[in-house]
């Protein structure tokens, strides 16, 4: 029996903390059972044992306020994971713990709970139960408002009120505001948990008799059986893992990916092993899922970011149960879920950069710690692309990963021509219509009369990335932020891309009173109105992220394109990700520049990967597909090596680049951003913090630099960089840092400075 727990908090801060475990809970409580304790001033949190013991710490302690589960919530291989996710990115077990585990299964005194209108009131409630129903009536009618755990407690006068909305949570009565962000959906994979025995039959492929959606039941056709070049494909994947535990499958566009993948899964689940199926976010489409389903039926959970976070609970605990799902497709958090027996992981689109999670913390890359964690499972691992990020191809050459190459695409068809339309000339001939080339605008009503589909990409959403005022040259740019605001006409608002903050559109303009202000450059909205203009016969919708606010709208679009109600489809990267429409034959790229001048040493990588992914959207079955390919900047080597669709050249020259310039893959980046409200105090912060680096790390520093963007949130950002030989052993450099960064903190001037790392 043990007297003391150390536990993590989803907190920011470094370390376990130790509490005292009562006698009543001190039998039952485990490694990984999550518990409620006390922290600061009338706090609590839900927190994990990850330690027992009998040492009688130096220090007072408090109590372990309540146990919450008889097993453990999370397993030693999670442990293992995110202990491995925060020393590698540099944050805090609790910031990992944090984003591990759905809001449901983490409840703190600043939780804020609902009443669930949908609920059946009149199931019988415990007594607290029904005190805490009461408390979570609303006050005015008809406005349902939520409360912070810590306010119910008040309220209700219950001690212990977490086991009792935990269980009014489980019963359904009331759920987690985070939800009410998220669109609801009628819960299709909603628990037909238990139901499905672990070693029965796979269910029969094809078996439901639901009409396929036309767009892909030409590939539905060979479900089962794989082409000849699939087979060899599939077959040089097993061999490459005799020698590897990861390969890389470089696949171009349309050649028949998730066949094989859903082979290698029926492969790995005979075998009695758990598959994970990673996709980015938005790749994860409905299309994708059912699909799916129709071969794995009951044995496949979906986790995804943007479904409620009743069902993300839902899924964690049934992967925890004694019949967990044996395979689980889902996003970026999913390599956080309790696998048991995992035997093979799978990334399909593993260059997306929307793996990547930039904020908050931990910044990880979900397609690296999903190797690591294949690695600490003893899983095999496939990544998946058309476009392999330089990464991965890097140490597929270099022999750490194993390589199949899969070139021959579905039913023989053809990569599709790309033509490209130089717009510096058609300007000064006066040829533009706006953004459209008369090439782009010929190919488009070709397209139309022959009943065809067209796919139009500008990698920028909103009507105009500027607004300007013709007499003074005045521009609207945010207080919170020092960037340039983006005109919404459909909003009728300017919006920052960066805070998301909004403001109306002025009639004159502030600096000069003068009436005309006019909008510069052009976003997807005012793409899509130019274009009706030119070719008002066109149906014509558009995709970004102002119209997708919701899954369904995101799934009515691609539904009405894919069906044929509507001619052309405007989107923004969007559009790129592997969606398959039989119909189009034609896409247009109306501006590779945008792409082509960011400031970052992957943006060429990029440009290329969104360019040769949207070309891949055009000819399907028996056509060839055209692409216009419109830029300033004809002569750029990536604009060649496009048209040629030629990856290998084009990795050649940025691996060439980057091993010159000492970037990833030849180098570990650990990029330090400075934060202060007073510009000053960041200056001299990042001066003083780059002098002491230097001091261990010498010529390995670099910087500081203002940012591009440096002020963000009314925060002034200084940026410092590290470039570390792959040889230097990342955790010696991680206790440097972190000493280095205690030191410069501690001092008074820089007390309310962030400071924090993020990673390659
Ligand atoms: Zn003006
Ligand atoms: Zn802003």
């Amino acid at each position: 029996m043990s007297q003391y727990a150390d536990v993590i908090l989803p907190l920011p801060l470094q370390g376990a903390f130790t509490y005292a475990l009562p006698d009543e809970f001190a039998t039952r409580t485990q490694v990984g059972c999550r518990v409620i304790v006390p922290f600061g001033v009338r706090k609590f949190y839900t927190a994990i044992v990850v330690r027992l013991h009998n040492e009688k710490p130096p220090y007072p302690t408090k109590d372990v306020s309540e146990l919450l589960d008889d097993a453990p919530a999370v397993l030693p291989g999670q442990l293992r994971l995110w202990k491995w996710v925060s020393e590698y990115y540099l944050c805090s077990l609790g910031e990992v713990f944090k984003a591990a585990l759905p809001s449901g299964l983490k409840l703190e005194s600043e939780s804020v709970v609902l009443l669930n209108a949908d609920w059946d009131a009149t199931l019988p409630l415990t007594t607290g139960e029904e005190k805490v129903w009461q408390a979570l009536q609303p006050k005015k009618k008809g406005k349902a408002s939520g409360q912070s755990l810590a306010n119910l407690q008040k309220a209700t006068g219950l001690k212990g009120i977490l086991p009792v909305v935990k269980s009014l949570l489980e019963k359904g009565a009331v759920q987690m505001k985070e939800e009410l962000r998220r669109s609801r959906k009628p819960r299709t994979a909603k628990s037909q948990a238990n139901t499905q025995p672990i070693s029965g039959p796979l269910p029969q492929e094809g078996g439901e008799s639901r009409r396929e959606s036309p767009s892909s039941s030409g590939e539905r056709k060979g479900e089962g059986a794989l082409t000849e070049a699939q087979q060899q494909a599939m077959d040089g994947i097993v061999g490459q893992w005799k020698k590897h535990g990861v390969c890389l499958l470089h696949g171009v566009t349309s050649s028949g990916k998730t066949e094989i993948y859903i082979q290698l899964i029926k492969k790995a689940i005979g075998e009695g092993k758990q598959v994970l199926y990673m996709l980015p976010e938005i790749v994860l489409t409905t299309q994708l899922t059912e699909r799916l389903r129709r071969v794995f039926g009951e044995r496949l959970g979906v986790y995804h970011s943007r479904y409620p976070d009743r069902d993300r609970v839902e899924l964690y605990q049934k992967m925890l149960s004694d019949a967990p799902y044996d395979i689980v497709v889902g996003v970026r958090s999913s390599i956080f879920l309790p696998f048991q027996r995992l035997g093979l992981l799978i990334i399909d689109e593993e260059h997306e950069t929307s793996f990547k999670q930039q904020d908050p913390a931990p910044r990880y890359h979900a397609r690296n710690a999903a190797l690591v964690l294949a690695a600490q499972a003893g899983a095999k691992a496939l990544l998946g692309s058309a476009t392999p990020s330089l990464e991965s191809y890097y140490n597929a050459l270099s022999g750490k990963y194993g390589l199949v190459t899969l070139k021959t695409r579905y039913a023989g068809l053809s990569l599709p021509d790309i033509e490209v339309v130089d717009v510096q000339e058609m300007q000064r001939k006066k040829m533009m219509s706006g953004v459209f080339s008369p090439q782009l605008l010929a190919h488009i009503r070709k397209a139309l009369e022959q009943h065809q589909q067209v796919i139009l990409f500008q990698n920028r959403r909103g009507y105009a990335p500027v607004l300007e005022c013709r007499e003074c040259g005045w521009t609207p740019r945010c207080q919170s932020c020092d960037v340039s605001l983006t005109v919404h006409r459909g909003f009728r608002q300017l919006v920052c891309h960066y805070c998301g903050k909004t403001y109306d559109i002025p009639s004159v303009c502030p600096n000069c009173q003068g009436r005309e202000l006019s909008s510069r450059g052009y976003g997807t909205e005012r793409i899509e109105e130019q274009l009706g203009r030119l070719i008002p016969e066109a149906r014509i919708s558009r995709m970004d992220l102002d119209t997708t606010r919701s899954r369904q709208n995101y799934e009515q679009i691609l539904h009405d394109f894919e069906e044929g109600r509507t001619d052309i489809l405007i989107g923004t990267q969007m559009v790129t990700k592997g969606l398959d429409f039989d119909r189009v034959s034609l896409v247009g790229i109306l501006s590779a520049d945008t792409m082509l001048s960011q400031p970052d040493f992957r943006s060429y990588e990029r440009a290329f990967q969104l360019m040769e992914q949207v070309a891949g959207r055009a000819g399907r079955k028996g056509s060839t597909g055209h692409v216009v390919l419109q830029t300033r900047d004809a002569g750029n080597g990536i604009v060649g090596q496009v048209v040629r669709h030629d990856y290998e050249g084009m990795y050649a020259q940025q691996a060439q680049e980057r091993e010159l310039f000492r970037f990833p893959p030849y180098c570990r980046i650990v990029s330090i951003y400075l934060k202060h409200r007073d510009e000053k105090v960041a200056e001299s912060l990042s001066n003083d913090f780059a002098a002491l680096l230097r001091q261990v790390f010498g010529e390995r520093v670099l910087g500081p630099d203002t940012p591009p963007i440096a002020f963000v949130q009314l925060m002034h950002i200084r940026k410092l960089m590290l470039k570390l030989e792959l040889t230097l052993p990342l955790s010696a450099v991680r206790q440097r840092l972190v000493a280095l960064q205690e030191q410069i903190l501690s001092m008074p001037a820089y007390r309310s400075a962030q400071m924090y790392y993020d990673v390659d």
